[in-house]
């Protein structure tokens, strides 16, 4: 028999989230981010659950590559743009639109042969300082843009730093929504402006939105607000089972560097998952965790293969018990991606890109 450990991912969840992300933008179209192998989910596993969307953006050619040939003939936008100019063969032939972000891609374009001009999102850096023109080199960007015969359309975008609104004494994403509308102001073009958090809490007019976590069925402002609070759902569970039973005594410790001390007498549970799956090791003891669909604690440090459980009030679980790492549990309960990350300090994105090689991945169609 394999390791119990596996990961499913939910089709009809990816389904539900981006219609989700739909209703929170009713006048534009949708993007389904999809780059990092669609957040861990598989690109192949979760395209039948995203095929509703008005295009897909991610940032790897391979990626656009593999979307073609599963049969999506819409469009596809690379968030980054080309990395180097032959890049823009591929872009011509798939017909891929790409982000124009630095003048060296204008350069590429300008000396790219090509029968099918290109659809270009121009990216101004309105205050995140990765990619992007700055305000003062935007309009240029746009006009030598527009001079070249290799393009056809140009859209507008940029990327919020705060949209998920956590940081304190900041005023959130109102100063590059300024730099942006100062700077697109007289310029036409389709806009591109929110990412999830954006999307659900600014609810901003653009006529794309890029809707990368919340598809997934995470939360973007956790803790703020829990999936739950915006209807998400899972897209991902990660699910193991009980393999060993330990009965401690008061001053018993338990794993790698005795990090933890029993005070009194437990029931612990060893399961099958650890670090070389993807859950993370700075989950430190009292991460949430479900046996059986109800909810627990970890115990003591994460090992490669194993973590540790507490069953001391479950007197029913014992070896062969469901535990449900993250995701949906038996008889309908869900433990959020987004809690186990916090307890682990980083968040849910980290976690699902982080899926390892190793789980074996079930597609499920059923909600
Ligand atoms: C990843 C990414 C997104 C999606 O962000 P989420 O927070 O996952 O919604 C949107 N836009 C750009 C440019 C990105 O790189």
């Amino acid at each position: 028999m394999p390791r119990p450990i596996e990961a499913i991912i939910h089709v009809q969840a990816l389904t539900h989230n981006l219609a989700q992300a739909r209703n929170a933008a009713p006048d534009a179209k949708v993007w389904a981010v999809i780059k990092a192998n669609a957040y861990g989910h598989g690109i192949e596993n979760s395209y039948p659950g995203l095929r509703a969307a008005d295009g897909f953006a991610l940032l790897d050619l391979d990626e656009a590559q593999l979307l073609r040939k599963l049969g999506w003939r819409g469009p596809i936008l690379l968030l980054e743009g080309a990395f180097e100019s032959r890049d823009l063969e591929l872009c011509s032939r798939l017909k891929l639109w790409h982000a124009v972000h630095c003048e060296q891609q204008i350069d590429w374009l300008a000396m790219h042969k090509t029968h099918e001009p290109h659809r270009v999102f121009l990216k101004l850096n309105s205050g995140m300082n990765r990619l992007g023109f700055t305000p003062q080199a935007f309009r240029a960007a746009w006009t030598r843009l527009n001079a070249l015969p290799q393009v056809d359309e140009i859209s507008l975008m940029t990327h919020f730093s705060d949209a998920d609104g956590l940081r304190f004494g900041a005023d959130g994403i109102a100063h590059q929504l300024a730099s942006f509308e100062a700077a697109a102001a007289d310029l036409p073009g389709e806009r591109s402006l929110s990412n999830s958090a954006a999307t659900l809490r600014y609810r901003l007019r653009s006529d794309w939105v890029r809707a990368g976590v919340m598809v997934y069925g995470s939360a973007p402002d956790y803790p703020g607000n829990d999936p739950a609070h915006w209807d998400l759902r899972p897209a991902m569970t990660l699910r193991s089972r009980v393999i060993g039973m330990q009965n401690l005594q008061p001053g018993d410790s338990v794993g790698y560097g005795s990090s933890f001390c029993a005070s009194q007498a437990m029931r612990i549970g060893i399961v099958a998952c650890g670090y070389a799956d993807g859950y993370p090791r700075h989950a430190g003891s009292g991460t949430p965790v479900l046996v059986n669909g109800q909810r627990t604690t970890t115990v003591g440090r994460v090992s490669m293969d194993m973590l540790v459980v507490d069953l001391t009030d479950m007197p029913q679980a014992g070896l062969g018990s469901e535990v449900t790492l993250w995701g949906c549990g038996p008889k309908g309960a869900i433990l959020p991606i987004d809690a186990v990350a916090q307890a682990a300090g980083t968040i849910s994105y980290e976690l699902m890109c982080a899926l390892a090689k190793r789980v074996p991945v079930t597609v499920e169609n059923r909600a």
